[in-house]
């Protein structure tokens, strides 16, 4: 991407004639349940930019929805694929061993934040991981109850769909989903901006579900998104994590970080949750994980891990080679690059220069938050965020709700300087066109 071409003329939405190629085949034969933010066709990448069918290039700031973390086509990592698939494509790993298996699985374990000893259950996709964890906590623990938040997102498998809360159109249609879950409200991204101590979690916990609704003992987990992803890029105040593991010990719960979107390095540590202090019992990962190829964990204390036998839980896929091989070179990546380092330096930058733009239009952005290369700016309605959004597209630069009326940002951890500057400058422009309408 050159950070200085000029901003180019405002676009047609209208995609070019290859990409209308592509669109009315799509249109004949995919499902219209697939919600496509804008007709964008993407035909390769390089690290933050991405070319469409037509030649035009983008400013990636969604990699892929949070996944290609190293950025499009990081050379070690198709190196790392290309080699492995030229060794061994596939073999099921549930029932034979795997040495490229166990080395993601130690890899994982080796930047786990539990101090305890753990192990770990290689998946396919972030919903698979979550379905693991959660069988696994019910039989870990012998108890029916699950607990995950308003505004969570966990994925559309029956399980995970039953512990998503974030839209209604999610759940409209499909019910009855698995009993035993129990939504609760999250934490406010308000008292976080205040800097205030925020316990409404707690106290609606302890004095209205614990006291009317569900035994606490008979609850195995409470799963919960350390930064709140699909619901709006919500990030909790200092001490609500730190509290939710308190009550967690009280009775003997389960903590599950879902961290399929915030980790892999995306907050500029490994996990999100080690912004917080607090260690999990189970911790997901999938998305940036393998930079775009399918693979998923669940990573357990393995005293909770090792309660399950044989043959309780398994996939043919899961863990499978390629994808052990791209997750591995992707850790790697991390750790050369100081991808972390540069996660938090250029989160920074943005997050200055979006309050900055804030500052300019108070009524418009009405908050930017987030940690690392996790940021979200919410804006008075839907409406005006779908806007930003085209606008954004129009002009080159690719962001996505998330949310009701928020825009989040998710670019590769590679980005460097000169791509937030054209970031923020094409931000800017997309602001400045969809107040002046
Ligand atoms: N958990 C979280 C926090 C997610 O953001 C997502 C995907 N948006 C999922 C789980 C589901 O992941 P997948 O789409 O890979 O099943």
């Amino acid at each position: 991407f050159d950070p200085q071409r000029p901003v180019p003329d405002v676009r047609t939405a209208l995609p070019g004639p290859a990409a209308q190629e592509v669109l009315s085949a799509d249109g004949a034969v995919t499902s219209p349940s697939l919600p496509r933010a804008y007709p964008l066709a993407p035909r390769r990448g390089w690290r933050s930019t991405l070319e469409d069918v037509d030649g035009n290039l983008f400013l990636d700031f969604n990699a892929g929805i949070a996944v290609n973390s190293t950025g499009h086509a990081h050379p070690t990592v198709v190196r790392a694929v290309q080699e492995q698939a030229a060794d061994l494509l596939h073999y099921s790993a549930s029932d034979f061993f795997l040495p490229i298996y166990s080395q993601m699985c130690q890899a994982l374990a080796d930047v786990a934040p539990m101090s305890d000893p753990v192990r770990v259950f290689l998946t396919n996709s972030g919903a698979e991981a979550v379905e693991g964890a959660l069988k696994l906590s019910r039989y870990a623990t012998g108890r029916p109850y699950v607990i995950s938040f308003n505004g969570a997102f966990h994925g559309r498998t029956y399980g995970a769909l039953s512990l998503t809360a974030s839209k209604a159109k999610y759940h409209k249609g499909f019910g009855p989903l698995l009993p035993g879950v129990h939504h609760v409200p999250f934490a406010d991204p308000r008292i976080a901006a205040e800097g205030g101590r925020d316990t409404g979690t707690i106290d609606y916990l302890e004095n209205t579900l614990f006291r009317y609704d569900v035994d606490p003992s008979e609850v195995a987990a409470i799963f919960v998104e350390p930064i709140q992803g699909e619901g709006g890029y919500i990030v909790p105040a200092d001490g609500w994590m730190a509290d939710l593991r308190e009550l967690c010990d009280r009775y003997g719960i389960l903590l599950v970080a879902d961290e399929v979107q915030s980790g892999a390095g995306r907050t500029g540590k490994m996990w999100a949750i080690e912004h917080t202090g607090v260690e999990p019992d189970i911790l997901l990962s999938a998305k940036g994980l393998a930079s775009g190829l399918p693979l998923g964990a669940f990573i357990a204390r393995a005293s909770i891990m090792e309660s399950w036998g044989v043959g309780a839980h398994g996939s043919t896929y899961g863990g499978s080679p390629v994808p052990c091989a791209a997750g591995l070179a992707t850790l790697q990546v991390i750790r050369e690059e100081g991808l972390l380092e540069n996660a938090t330096e250029q989160g920074n930058a943005l997050l200055e220069g979006l309050r900055a733009l804030q500052a300019q239009h108070p009524d418009t952005l009405v908050d930017v938050r987030g940690v690392g290369l996790m940021i979200g700016i919410e804006f008075p309605s839907g409406e005006i965020a779908e806007a930003v959004q085209m606008a954004a597209f129009e002009r080159g630069l690719l962001v996505l709700e998330a949310g009701e009326n928020v825009v989040r940002m998710a670019p590769p951890l590679v980005i460097d300087r000169s791509e937030v500057e054209t970031g923020l400058r094409i931000l800017a422009e997309a602001v400045v066109e969809v107040v002046a309408r």
